[in-house]
């Protein structure tokens, strides 16, 4: 066996082969980048060149060059025959008699006015030739102009698609053939409310027939709204692939491109592209990168971006949802989106892709657990209990960092304890983002948003409770209790400003209960309940003391600064008489709140526990522990 591993010959030559002709399959070298493959056209040359010297010299071993007189005296003898003439050399075959080969030759021509003389006495053929010098000069350009093509169409190719200048027009949209999104709703989980809203979506991608006949009218486009890793790129391909449809995707980004024009032709592209393929799903990803409110830019002017939102705004309108074509995009800073693109026709259907609560969560670790081989006393549930606010990317991701972290310590499966260090790992990541809350921090919350939630359920005039949560969300609200209006209001009376101001104070006043202790959460909530007090006593004079008296204009030079607005109509007197009765309103509506809270103390601790273990507590299971059936 030889030395080199036992490596045939063959074996070799056919990686040198590889090597030389740019093999696709990424083999690395030291330096990490491809290797020789980016060369091969050198290679190519070179062994051209060789093949060129080979030749020729072949060739001149067979075709032995001999002085002129040597020639003559062949002629002279006769074995000379088959002449070419050419205007500097002469060529021919020497024959000597039967046994030996015939012997090509050729010499330089001298000047020897008597040749043909001689040649026609002993009767020796021979033919005149004409060495094109236009056939030499053509070559001498074609060649290299040739050899230039074949760098320039390799450079072009090694530069990737989209980068020559011919296929700037055509739209970097991958297309995902039906096989190949694979994903469907079984692999998305912790967003359920999403899932449900979109398969009316998919139901009409796969049977558009149904739905025309009835006259029903489909939604042209889809905007799905939430914060990053949440699953909106997965959601949009699951949807495809339920409906087992093309799925064409395409990053707002992506369009967005030095050269103006280009953007706008590459819409103009995916569509047609699209168009030919229905039913399918387009979907745009990152739609803020493209469709930020236009006049937004600072510099002024139609930027390339602003055009090439005008021409998604002109193809949306343009297409008939019949085809079967659906727009879906991605984003999660909708409030920046400019308005046109929401109107309808257009994105007119939202669709919240929220963090998942518990529930959720479990569900998702279980998805990404599914290949990863798992210790028996691993408890998801647990798992799910310790990571609030994380989306699905992150848990992804936890999974993955459990598993990496196993097999560095060579276990056989990934244990309770790899999962310990990924989390700390990966919140690590997350803290500075403001994304998790530690579990001290979860039990204030919860207490805070059920004080709230209990304010509301128990004073008269407040919205029903709709829900209470504390999976933490941007960056100033830990948690929220949301509340459903039952009716658009115009005007409020006195005591529903009230109650509003007690519902406000709930979170605070629970956390004075709770821990004897208070904590800087409840900031925006006492800016609010001022607020509202302030409006009460200084402009709806809805206080004894001071009157029926309006103290402040509503404002309304909103760019100039406190000292230019005159805004103050009233002595300093009367200022530290508003004061004193804003605190008074307030200071009111805090001892009423205690006494509610205190009231139900039990139910307070109740909730909050309930609130601090499933992140998510419906109003209707808070009235059911209230002892109230409906909601009021
Ligand atoms: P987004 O587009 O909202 O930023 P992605 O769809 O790109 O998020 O999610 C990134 C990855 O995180 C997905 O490929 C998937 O592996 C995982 N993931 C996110 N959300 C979910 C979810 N709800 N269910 C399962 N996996 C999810
Ligand atoms: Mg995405
Ligand atoms: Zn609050």
């Amino acid at each position: 066996m030889p030395p080199d591993g036992g490596k045939e010959p063959l074996e070799n030559l056919k990686d040198k082969l590889r090597s030389l002709f740019g093999n696709k399959e990424p083999r690395k070298n030291k330096d990490g980048l491809p290797p020789k493959a980016r060369f091969s056209i050198w290679y190519f040359l070179v062994a051209f060149l060789l093949f060129s010297y080979l030749q020729q010299s072949l060739f001149s071993a067979k075709v032995e060059t001999i002085p002129y007189g040597q020639f003559k005296q062949y002629v002279a003898e006769g074995s000379a025959g088959d002449l070419t003439i050419g205007p500097e050399n002469i060529t021919g075959t020497l024959k000597f008699g039967e046994r030996e080969p015939d012997q090509r030759f050729t010499t330089i021509r001298v000047n020897d006015p008597d040749l043909v003389k001689d040649l026609d006495e002993r009767r020796i053929s021979y033919t005149g030739h004409y060495e094109s010098k236009f056939l030499r000069s053509i070559l001498s350009w074609v060649i290299p102009i040739g050899i230039f093509f074949l760098i320039w169409r390799y450079a072009i190719k090694k530069m990737g698609p989209g980068m020559g200048v011919m296929s700037f027009a055509k739209s970097k949209a991958k297309i995902f053939a039906e096989s190949e999104t694979k994903v469907t709703f079984a692999d998305v989980a912790g967003i359920d409310e999403a899932k449900e809203e979109l398969e009316e979506v998919v139901g009409f991608l796969s049977n558009p027939g149904k739905f025309q006949k009835l006259g029903g009218r489909i939604p042209k486009g889809v905007l799905l709204v939430g914060p990053p890793g949440t699953g909106k790129t997965l959601l949009a391909k699951a949807v495809a692939g339920e409906a087992r449809v093309p799925f064409f995707s395409i990053s707002g980004s992506e369009f967005v491109e030095m050269f103006v024009g280009v953007g706008a032709a590459r819409v103009r592209d995916l569509f047609a592209q699209a168009a030919g393929q229905a039913p399918c799903i387009i979907f745009i990803d990152e739609l803020d990168a493209l469709g930020k409110a236009r006049g937004m830019n600072i510099m002024g002017g139609h930027d390339e971006r602003e055009q090439t939102l005008n021409q998604l705004l002109v193809e949306m309108d343009g297409f008939e949802t019949n085809k079967g074509v659906i727009i879906m995009a991605a984003t999660n800073r909708p409030e920046i989106l400019d308005p046109a693109l929401l109107r309808p026709g257009r994105f007119d259907r939202q669709v919240l892709v929220d963090r998942p609560d518990i529930n959720g969560r479990e569900a998702i670790l279980k998805i990404h657990s599914k290949d990863v081989l798992l210790a028996p006393d691993v408890d998801l549930r647990k798992l799910a209990g310790r990571t609030p606010g994380f989306v699905g990317a992150d848990l992804a991701n936890l999974i993955n960092e459990a598993a990496l972290l196993a097999a560095r310590k060579n276990k056989e499966t990934v244990e309770p304890a790899d999962f310990d260090e990924a989390i700390d790992r990966v919140v690590a990541g997350l803290a500075k983002k403001n994304r998790v809350m530690n579990p001290q921090e979860k039990e204030i919350v919860a207490f805070h948003e059920s004080g709230h939630a209990i304010v509301a359920e128990s004073v008269e005039h407040a919205d029903p409770v709709h829900k209470i949560s504390i999976i933490p969300r941007g960056i100033a609200a830990l948690g929220y209790t949301q509340q459903q209006p039952t009716e658009d209001r115009y005007l409020m009376t006195r005591s529903e400003l009230l109650d509003r101001l007690a519902v406000l104070l709930g979170g605070r006043v629970a956390e004075e209960l709770a821990f004897e202790e208070i904590s800087t959460g409840a900031q925006n909530d006492l800016q609010r309940a001022t607020d509202i007090a302030r409006s009460m006593v200084t402009e709806y004079g809805m206080s004894d003391r001071l009157g029926l008296v309006t103290y402040e204009r509503p404002r309304q030079a909103m760019f100039l600064p406190e000292s230019f607005s005159p805004n103050k109509t009233y002595s300093e007197e009367k200022a530290g008489q508003i004061d004193e009765e804003i605190f008074r309103v307030v200071e009111e509506a805090h001892q009423r709140v205690r006494g509610i809270l205190s009231a139900h103390r039990d139910v307070l601790n109740d909730l909050a526990h309930l609130v601090s273990q499933n992140e998510v507590v419906r109003g209707e299971e808070l009235r059911k522990m209230l002892g109230k059936t409906s909601a009021g």
